[in-house]
């Protein structure tokens, strides 16, 4: 038979390798899947100097870190991508286009990528003059002129990046002149940027070239007016993606922009499987709030687990009562205490207690984890 991991955690980024930290040092048997670079997204980034403790390193060096971390704790990363998952039993089931990999738990930390908008000629020219990534390509295009897509955060830091290579950096806004979506600090820097210019009302309609990129065809929305501008890149900053298509078909519950849903415990609508960093809906996505989110998940997996254990080895196929309460109501404790005297004098091997606040996984297995007074379950 397979092995059957206590935790498989899918993507090595921030949140993947925190979480392989934790899991491995609960001396849970940890495996992390990457299908892409060990580090995730943020290994494309060359330098980060806000991570606490480390006041300057690149991004693939703090994946280098994170991931020896983590096996030298015990995890094992393993390079596959998964495309089908079954997370409804209790063993969870992800399969590879060459394997299967078996697990009691799992975490989701697939992150996102770059959204494409499918102008005429991105796809085209991706690699050739179309970019997505300005600390990856903007050597690329050194003293040569550049389009960038976006007036968001990452938008307008990547076009001040860019900025130190480009010869120019023309940046397209949808908006009126002044009016830009990123922090004012962000805007501020760019306006006076001087080899930074706005085009401003207008969006990029096309992008044209033989081998690489020339030129683009922009229109401006008040008028109509097209206009063509030379440039040899064009760099795209729309937003990002969660990383859940393979997960679309199956029970596990997406907000309508992707993102898996949770709750506070990184518990996803099914139990057994947790999510933790971009790949869900949060205020800042950074390696600081993925790698958070990978301890409190890896933590909440190996509570799971624990009453997991309880179930399988004291419950499952055994004549059980099990008495559900809630802590905050000590009458019902009193309830359940007579109850289980009597219960005891009827043969019944055992009584166990479930504190819905504390014990919300079994609760959730049994339906109980909304009751407002105490309920008895004979198991058998
Ligand atoms: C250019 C750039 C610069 C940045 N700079 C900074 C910075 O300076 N400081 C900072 O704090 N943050 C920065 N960020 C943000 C930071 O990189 C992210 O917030 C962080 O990487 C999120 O971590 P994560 O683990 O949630 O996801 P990711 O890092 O995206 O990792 C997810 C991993 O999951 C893998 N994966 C996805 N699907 C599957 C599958 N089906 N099977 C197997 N593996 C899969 C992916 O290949 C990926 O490696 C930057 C981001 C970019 C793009």
């Amino acid at each position: 038979m397979d092995k059957i991991y206590d935790l498989i955690i899918v993507g090595a980024g921030p949140a993947g390798l925190a979480a392989g930290v934790y899991g491995a040092r609960a001396k849970m048997k940890t495996l992390i899947l990457e299908k892409g670079t060990i580090g995730g997204m943020a290994s494309k980034t060359t330098e980060i100097v806000n991570y606490p403790g480390i006041p300057k390193t690149s991004g693939e060096k703090l994946g280098e870190v994170m991931s020896k971390h983590a096996e030298n704790l015990g995890a094992t990363i393993v390079r596959d991508s998964i495309r089908t998952v079954e997370l409804d039993g209790e063993i969870k089931i992800l399969k590879s286009r060459r394997k299967e990999y078996l697990a009691r738990s799992v975490i989701f930390a697939t992150g996102t990528r770059p959204r494409v908008l499918g102008i005429p000629g991105e796809i085209d020219f991706k690699g050739r003059g179309v970019a997505y990534c300005a600390t990856c390509d903007a050597e690329f295009f050194s003293n040569q002129e550049v389009v960038v897509v976006g007036s968001g955060d990452q938008a307008i830091e990547e076009g001040m990046f860019i900025s130190k290579y480009a010869s120019k950096v023309k940046i397209i806004v949808l908006h009126d002149e002044g009016i830009l979506d990123c922090n004012r600090l962000s805007a501020e820097e760019a306006f006076k940027n001087p080899k930074i210019e706005f085009i401003w009302n207008s969006t990029l309609d096309e992008i044209i070239g033989d081998e690489s990129v020339e030129k683009v065809k922009v229109k401006n929305l008040k008028t109509g007016d097209m206009t063509d501008i030379p440039c040899k890149g064009v760099f795209f900053f729309v937003g990002m993606i969660p990383n859940t298509e393979f997960l679309e078909e199956t029970e596990l519950k997406l907000d309508k922009r992707g993102h898996i849903e949770c709750d506070s415990l990184l518990n996803s609508s099914i139990s057994g499987v947790f999510v933790a960093g971009d790949v869900r809906e949060k205020y800042l996505k950074q390696v600081i709030t993925a790698a958070a989110d990978g301890a409190v998940a890896a933590v909440a997996a190996e509570k799971y687990l624990e009453e997991m254990n309880i179930y399988i080895n004291r419950i499952k196929d055994k004549n059980v009562a099990i008495g559900f309460w809630n802590s905050l109501d000590s009458d019902g404790l009193k309830y359940l205490s007579e109850k289980e005297k009597e219960l005891r004098e009827n043969n019944i091997d055992d009584f166990i207690y479930v504190d819905i606040r504390k014990n919300k996984h079994l609760a959730k297995f049994f339906n109980k984890e909304n009751i407002d007074s105490p309920e008895l379950v004979i198991n058998k």
